[in-house]
């Protein structure tokens, strides 16, 4: 055998690469698209060489507009690498490589990318991508003027163009068919859909989230009545999620899903609407000054959130999260992404259970100088496998649906597991409640919680949410909402309870979430609405000069 190395064209590189990458890294394309066919009939393998040809000729033409004698070959090695790559984790874990899995792949934090190298990927990888990459070095290049592979390269990649749709014609319905019924096969073919899937979030982040967010509230200060409070404010507030109000025994729901809170003096708010029936609406909606009254998602997400108000004012901010994320809501605020920690007991199968929200608490809270306001970010009820969001402790309503297919369940099983998960809420309110109280004796301490969004139980033949606002029913747009102030915080901010909870029964919504906590923080800024101010009407302003205690009660009956 003659082992002189060859002397090829850059494009036999490029096209023999191609060939490479489609026998290799497309096995979930290959499978999908030619699913239920078969390849014994002429016209099924007909129609496989025509996708074959569609998809490299695709990819040939992509990979030559960027080829040159210098740039092939770590552009070809770094392609069947990454192709290799995606392909592995594609088959492992049936994902389709689309914008928002590639998004959520960016998001993931160092260790958890960590955990996914596996020994037997770095086998595979070595074996089906290191390797050939590496033997993208053996052959030589011809040489040629930058005119001659100028007219090359262009008639090259177009007979890749021709011979594409030359394929494509005689089986044209059929890939029209195929196009319309499964459109997410395109998301397998590989590496274009993660090339596609980079450039789509580059482009979506150019286009869509502004690089800064417009201010609001640029005069948010600090009341001058907090020059008389002798200690910080600690305040948490806990963002539930997929929590409906009817199912919360405080609202009068015939099961006892609230012996926690029922047990520590809280006030209820029985009747909140909210803003959306999904997490993408109404998280970014809950925390603006918007809301739904003005709804625009554009302006919202482009505006800068409660939370960046209470930072300017001088609050510790930190957004502690078990779910997606904070959905902009605390962009370039401290973060604290649980939801894959490994905490002994409360990280079943990577995914943890709500309690994680507290893991390192006592370290936050002990590190708090001046005003601190956090936020836990519950997983909460987040359905279908509703009984993977509460321990055994908490299965108290049995039988539960403990298959994460609701179809293959009872309604009763279902509303058991549901009720489980809110009990498991409860129990992690009260957890919260309790730390708060073991440091109220150096901070004026305060919970709310609110619900994201509800749930359908099956009532109407409706499961899950997300309904369209207009058309949702009740129960997803019904939330539970609750307070707990520490008797040091309401001396300190001039709230008087007996008046809360008689305002409390009154209709209120998400909209009331920013001015509320901005009031009850006694925050000042013009961009404050003391009509969306749920603790407005049961405040006493706290005015009085330095070392005077006389304190002016608002009148009863103000709103
Ligand atoms: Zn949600």
């Amino acid at each position: 055998m003659n082992w002189r190395r060859p002397l090829i064209s850059v494009e036999t590189l490029v096209a023999v690469a191609t060939l490479y990458l489609l026998a290799v890294v497309n096995g979930p394309f290959w499978r999908a698209a030619m699913a239920g066919r078969d390849l014994a009939s002429l016209r099924d393998a007909g129609f496989a060489l025509a996708l074959g040809a569609l998809v490299g000729a695709l990819h040939f033409v992509a990979l030559g507009l960027l080829s040159t004698r210098r740039t092939v070959r770590p552009l070809l090695a770094l392609v069947v690498i990454g192709g290799v790559v995606a392909a592995y984790y594609m088959d492992r874990y049936a994902i389709y490589l689309d914008r928002a899995m590639v998004r959520n792949i960016l998001a993931t934090h160092y260790d958890e990318a960590i955990e996914l190298f596996s020994t037997s990927m770095v086998g595979h990888v070595l074996l089906w991508g290191a390797l050939p990459a590496a033997a993208l070095w053996w052959p030589r290049l011809k040489p040629r003027s930058w005119q001659r592979a100028l007219g090359l390269r262009a008639a090259w990649m177009a007979g890749a163009v021709v011979m594409a749709v030359a394929a494509i014609l005689p089986v044209f319905a059929d890939f029209a068919s195929l196009m319309r019924n499964q459109k997410e096969v395109r998301h397998l073919v590989t590496p274009g859909n993660v090339v596609a899937a980079l450039a789509g979030n580059a482009w979506g982040r150019a286009a869509r989230a502004p690089a800064v967010r417009t201010a609001v509230a640029p005069d948010a200060t600090l009341a001058p009545a907090w020059t008389q409070r002798s200690r910080p404010a600690m305040f948490v507030l806990v963002v539930g999620e997929t929590a409906r109000a009817r199912n919360f025994s405080l609202n009068g729901y015939e099961r006892d899903t609230n012996p926690a809170l029922a047990a520590r003096d809280v006030v209820n708010f029985p009747n909140v609407t909210a803003c959306g029936t999904s997490t993408e609406v109404s998280l970014p909606c809950m925390f603006s000054p918007f809301g739904r009254r003005d709804y625009d998602e554009d302006r919202i997400r482009s505006h800068e959130s409660l939370l960046h108000v209470l930072a300017r004012a001088g609050f510790q901010v930190q957004w502690r999260d078990n779910q997606s994320g904070c959905k902009g809501v605390c962009d370039g605020l401290p973060q604290v992404q649980l939801s894959r920690a490994q905490v002994e007991g409360l990280c079943p199968e990577g995914q943890c259970l709500d309690e994680v929200l507290l893991h390192g608490m006592d370290r936050v809270l002990a590190d708090a100088r001046g005003n601190l306001f956090v936020v836990m970010h519950q997983l909460g009820s987040h359905g279908p496998a509703y009984h993977r969001r509460y321990p055994a402790a908490m299965r108290r309503f049995t039988p539960a649906c403990e298959k994460d297919d609701l179809r293959l369940c009872t309604p009763a099983e279902i509303r058991n597991a549901y009720d489980n998960s809110i009990l498991y809420t409860d129990h992690l309110l009260g957890h919260v409640i309790d730390l708060l109280k073991a440091r109220q004796d150096r901070y004026d301490t305060a919970m709310l919680y609110v619900s994201d969004h509800g749930e359908s139980l099956g009532e109407g033949g409706l499961y899950l949410h997300g309904i369209p606002y207009r058309l949702a029913p009740e129960v997803q747009r019904q939330v539970p909402m609750v307070a707990w102030l520490s008797p040091a915080f309401r001396q300190a901010f001039g709230m008087d309870e007996a008046c809360l909870r008689r305002e409390a029964q009154r209709p209120v919504s998400h909209d009331h979430l920013f001015h509320s906590v901005l009031g009850l923080l006694d925050v000042s800024t013009k961009a404050y609405e003391r009509s969306l101010d749920v603790f407005a009407p049961c405040r006493t302003p706290v005015t009085a000069p330095a070392g005077g205690g006389a304190r002016v009660r608002p009148p009863e009956n103000a709103h």
